[in-house]
């Protein structure tokens, strides 16, 4: 009995973090079967439900820390296990107890840098908004139509800071009242959530909502499918909903009205990478496709792995600070699919996308064969 006692509290502790539906796995073995880290190495979600139904996850191990959260072994599961909250479970037990290793230090180093200036990338928070500087971007106000928060990557990141850019270029050009938060803005949270940091998602988000609520926001626009994700699914756990609109919606909603008028051909060949957390996580297939479409000349040709059956770039559930080693890149395998097909771009609408395939090809030294661009991008050069 004192040797089952540890493992029974374990099992309470998972069950209190979400991890309750691990119990009706009955181990068919379909999550392992379709999920794309078997492509690369050896995995099994299969035998991390059933560690963590027995007490017994190997919280200290890597096995625990791959899942992407991508969303294709739960479409799949006959049982509803919910591996997601399962595997998020696991890692809050970890957490809570301060299991660290090698592996876990970029995490360590993103959750200090979150709490202190509000970003995962130990940047300093003044200068949050330095992207805009040349840009015709104002302070948001209460009666501006929008709220356009870019989010962390599009805020520091060089390769992401051009994609900020063009949005704000698109809003301009077509007539929209837009405005940015600046410093006040945190990151949205998702990704340190997913890593069972879940204090500090909390202490994020209540700053964020009080800052939407101090500002009279009532629609934000976001660039990355995270965002969308925490933003219209999650903080509705603290009682507050705001009308979170993707820039793939959002551009859709611009042409469709006639607010946006498109002037140019764009004579390439595109494929279109959906992203997991805007496609299989939120159903957000037809918009992208269809601004992509309304482009004279441009062909949009799609991947054997589209829509529901898309293959995830890797980074998500907090891999996009945990180190991955270059054979066992997903966005590898995405990047060799797009050259496969002969398009010359490869598009998207996920910060975390274009960072893992802009990797690969550089990686792949693709460079001069296949472009990586954000739906963004595209819309700038031909309106
Ligand atoms: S698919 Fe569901 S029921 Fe089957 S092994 Fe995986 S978690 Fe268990
Ligand atoms: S959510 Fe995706 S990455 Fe995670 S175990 Fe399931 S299929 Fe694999």
């Amino acid at each position: 009995m004192d040797v089952e006692a540890p493992f029974k509290e374990i099992i309470e502790e998972l069950k209190e973090y979400g991890g309750e539906a691990s119990k009706y796995c009955y181990q068919c073995g379909k999550c392992d079967t379709v999920c794309p880290w078997n492509r690369v190495t050896d995995f099994s979600m299969r035998k991390l439900i059933r560690e963590a139904t027995f007490g017994l996850p190997e919280v200290e191990l890597e096995e625990v820390w791959r899942c992407t959260t991508c969303g294709k072994c739960p479409d799949e599961c006959p049982r509803d296990v919910k591996q997601i909250d399962n595997v998020v479970a696991m890692r809050r037990l970890a957490t809570g107890y301060g299991v660290s290793n090698e592996l876990l230090r970029p995490v360590r180093s993103a959750s200090a840098s979150l709490a202190a200036e509000g970003n995962p990338f130990v940047q300093e928070r003044a200068n949050r908004a330095d992207w805009a500087e040349g840009y015709d971007v104002k302070e948001f106000t209460e009666e501006m139509d929008i709220l356009f928060y870019p989010g962390c990557m599009p805020s520091y990141d060089q390769r992401m800071k051009k994609v900020a850019q063009a949005v704000s270029e698109i809003l301009n050009k077509a007539g929209v009242e837009f405005g940015i938060l600046g410093t006040k803005e945190n990151c949205c949270g998702e990704s340190i959530r997913k890593t069972g940091h879940e204090d500090l998602f909390k202490t994020l988000a209540r700053e964020n909502i009080k800052t939407f609520v101090e500002n009279g926001v009532k629609r934000i626009l976001v660039l990355s499918p995270h965002c969308y994700h925490t933003f219209k699914n999650e903080y509705p756990e603290f009682k507050v909903n705001f009308d979170i609109v993707h820039i793939s919606q959002y551009l859709c909603e611009l042409l469709n009205e006639g607010r946006l008028q498109i002037n140019k051909e764009y004579e390439k060949k595109v494929t279109y990478h959906d992203p997991c957390y805007l496609g299989r996580h939120n159903g957000i297939f037809d918009e992208p496709r269809e601004v992509l479409n309304k482009i004279p000349g441009l062909e949009l040709i799609e991947m054997a792995e589209s829509r529901e059956d898309s293959l995830c770039c890797g980074m998500g559930g907090g891999r996009i600070w945990i180190d991955t080693k270059m054979e066992e890149r997903f966005a590898n395998l995405r990047i060799e699919q797009a050259v496969d097909l002969g398009v010359e771009e490869l598009v998207t609408s996920c910060p975390y996308c274009i960072d893992a395939l802009e990797e690969g090809r550089l990686g792949l030294n693709y460079e001069d064969v296949l472009e990586v661009k954000d739906i963004t991008e595209i819309l700038r050069e031909v309106i």
